[in-house]
């Protein structure tokens, strides 16, 4: 018997065999010629993938958070006002991170957790106060509440003549996001969600407006190790083919790393977003088909990478370890205010529809254990039904 599980969480996901390769490679010397053609190439795909033509991309070795920080310690002054678009848990953690580095920071908020603020606020927010940034978190990915109208929110907030930042750590390569058409001056990820790459990787695509703003500071950025003036060079060397070197560079990673982006390239951006969508409804289709509640209170709050199902009536976490004995590992909530009432399904990077209905299947194996009554194979019939239209 298999005793591996299906890894169904919000990051890192099933990554495919080809990029497992790369990592279990001999490593080779940082500045070998053929790891600098490797690194130049996956700076090249990076701007594919983030469709963002006139970016810098940076890869660091590093997680998400650490995007997040580079982001703010690099576009950040003392006294700079920053405008959060607070959708949960990583909108939070952004205002943090952005109040470290100095930003006097304005949230604008859901009326509930599962919801994203509305159009409505976020204007009025930009009319109240005047920014240099207005960060976004694309999909939070502790409520899978996705801000589907990020291409407005990012007029809005260049109009009010701010920098628009994007956390794309749950979306970037998953959910549809278009820098360069929807006007997004900063994206950022992590290598183990939708890229496709073991974890270990900060990802970060500053377009010009960004960069020009860094060029522009007048005080030195406030951490060491993110300092773009260090890593601009050593991103532009490698670029160009040549050697460079300020901190050793994941070697392993970055060849895995140009394996996915190849990988994304070759399915197509447009190809990827349709495929997630399809994915995520299915999953959807039949949570809402076995009579689960889920956290985003609407349709157009609903992220493509992930699915937040609350706990049916009667049944507790426990479900997770039932979900488990059948195959599948999910993860548990994250939100704090409903931490206990929810699990989430991560659904990015190399899914399939078979990985969607076993992953359905063991939530009813797992629901069924928990003594929940319903009808076995009505949320494989509705995810089958999604997926065969
Ligand atoms: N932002 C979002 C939206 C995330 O989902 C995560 C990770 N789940 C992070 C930031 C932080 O990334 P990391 O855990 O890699 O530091």
């Amino acid at each position: 018997m298999k005793n591996r599980k299906l890894l169904m969480i919000p990051g890192p996901v099933e990554f495919t065999p080809e990029v497992l390769r790369a990592m279990g490679m001999p490593t080779t010397s940082h500045v070998a010629p053929n790891f600098i053609e490797v690194f130049g190439q996956a700076l090249e795909r990076l701007r594919q993938v983030f469709l963002c033509s006139n970016g810098q991309p940076f890869i660091l070795s590093g997680t998400g958070t650490l995007a997040m920080d580079t982001a703010a310690a690099n576009l950040v002054e003392p006294g700079d006002h920053a405008l959060v678009v607070n959708t949960g848990y990583f909108s939070d953690r952004f205002a943090s991170i952005l109040e470290r580095y100095g930003a006097q920071v304005t949230q604008v908020g859901a009326p509930v957790v599962g919801d994203a603020p509305s159009v409505e606020s976020v204007e009025a927010a930009l009319k109240a106060g005047s920014y240099k940034l207005v960060t976004l978190t694309h999909v939070d990915t502790s409520t899978a509440v996705g801000i589907s109208g990020l291409a407005g929110l990012a007029a809005l907030a260049r109009q009010a003549g701010a920098l628009v930042l994007v956390d794309g750590v749950c979306s970037v390569a998953g959910e549809e996001l278009r820098m360069d058409e929807w006007g997004v001056d900063l994206a950022l990820t992590a290598s183990q969600k939708a890229i496709g790459v073991p974890p270990g990787l900060a990802l970060v695509m500053a377009g010009p407006r960004a960069m020009e703003a860094f060029r522009r500071r007048r005080s030195p950025v406030g951490s060491y190790y993110s300092d773009w003036s260090y890593w601009l060079p050593v991103m532009q060397a490698y670029e160009a083919r040549k050697p460079s070197y300020f901190g050793t560079p994941p070697v392993n990673l970055i060849w895995a790393l140009n394996v996915s982006l190849g990988q994304i390239l070759e399915e197509g951006m447009d190809a990827r977003f349709a495929r997630h969508r399809k994915l995520s409804q299915a999953l959807k289709a039949a949570v809402h088909a076995l009579g689960l509640a889920q956290v985003p209170v609407r349709a157009d709050v609903t992220a493509a990478t992930l699915t937040a199902p609350y706990y049916p009536g009667g049944v507790d976490a426990s479900l997770l370890s039932h979900i488990g004995a059948a195959g599948v590992i999910v993860a548990g909530g994250l939100h704090p205010q409903i931490k206990d009432r929810y699990f989430r399904v991560g659904h990015m990077g190399a899914v399939t529809p078979s990985d969607i209905l076993t992953t359905v299947g063991a939530i009813e194996q797992g629901l069924a254990r928990a003594g929940y009554r319903f009808e076995l194979g009505s949320g494989l019939a509705a995810a089958q039904r999604t997926l065969a239209a």
